[in-house]
């Protein structure tokens, strides 16, 4: 489908839980956060019927993202069932990785092409710092299953607040091309100030060509990340919330008040 800016909508990123097992100082709050109702929260099945609406509407490029889509039960299910959707021609998931040592190969049979996984730093205090917790150890595990399960390619997407020359991102960099895996450089964004830019190595962010659409855990059509619009399928339908986010998709993006990462995905 075509947005009003003859843009070709493709490419629909689906936030599967707003849960997390980090709380990365970037992304969440420590806590406190109000959590989606487990109610609200889209079924499988929903999923499914939405991921084939959109098939029928020339999406083609399906990526998975949370929260951290591996704390969805089940997720390996719900990989099987876009998968064998025909018209899925790229099914990828964006992961912190902490739990991808055990879900690597599980995902693979079941469909997934690829994998981009999060990582700022190679140092493990820091990252624990990062991530209020987390073990930069497991993300390593992570990252070695997908390679050995064959989920290609593996791609590294690593946060920086001002360029990829800074010290922690040229070492994520090192270890990268010592590891056969491809790295994007994400600048730190702030969803409320309208602070973002293009992704270094990636697609993101380059507003005169996106091609996305975003799809939240409650099932909220989103067209931009960088803007408050979001149509329900609750209230507007299926139909009518995947073709008002394409008829609102804005030229470019601003900011986005009430958005969160954790709850649109990134
Ligand atoms: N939990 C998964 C992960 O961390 O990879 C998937 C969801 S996360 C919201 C998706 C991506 O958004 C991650 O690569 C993360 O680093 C990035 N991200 C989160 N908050 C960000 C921010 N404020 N600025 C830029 N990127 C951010
Ligand atoms: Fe969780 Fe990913 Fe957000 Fe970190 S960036 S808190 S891992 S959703």
């Amino acid at each position: 489908m075509l947005d009003p800016f003859k843009r070709h909508i493709n490419y629909l990123r689906i936030s599967v839980t707003d849960r997390c097992n980090l709380r990365c100082r970037y992304c969440m709050p420590e806590e406190g956060i109000d959590m989606m109702a487990h109610d609200d929260i889209l079924s499988f099945e929903e999923i499914e019927t939405l991921v084939k609406l959109g098939v029928e509407k020339g999406i083609t490029k399906i990526r998975l993202t949370g929260g951290e889509p591996l704390v969805r039960k089940g997720i390996v299910d719900l990989v099987r069932l876009i998968a064998s959707i025909p018209g899925v021609e790229d099914l990828a998931m964006t992961t912190n990785g902490i739990l991808l040592d055990q879900f690597a190969e599980a995902l693979k049979q079941n469909g997934l092409h690829r994998v981009n996984i999060s990582l700022d730093t190679m140092d493990p205090e820091k990252f624990s710092y990062i991530t209020r917790g987390g073990d930069i150890n497991k993300v390593f595990y992570g990252i070695e299953a997908a390679k050995r399960a064959g989920l290609n390619p593996v791609k590294i997407n690593c946060v920086v607040r001002n360029s990829a020359d800074e010290p922690d991102a040229l070492e994520v960099k090192k270890f990268c091309d010592e590891n056969d895996l491809s790295i994007r450089y994400i600048h730190q964004m702030n969803l409320e100030d309208g602070s973002f830019s293009k992704v270094e190595g990636g697609e993101g962010g380059k507003c005169e060509t996106c091609n996305r659409l975003r799809l939240t855990a409650d099932g909220s059509f989103k067209p931009c990340l960088f803007n408050e619009a979001g149509f329900n399928i609750k209230e507007h339908g299926h139909d009518g919330a995947f073709d008002k986010a394409i008829s609102n998709k804005p030229k470019e993006g601003t900011r986005n008040k009430s958005g969160r990462f954790n709850q649109i995905g990134g």
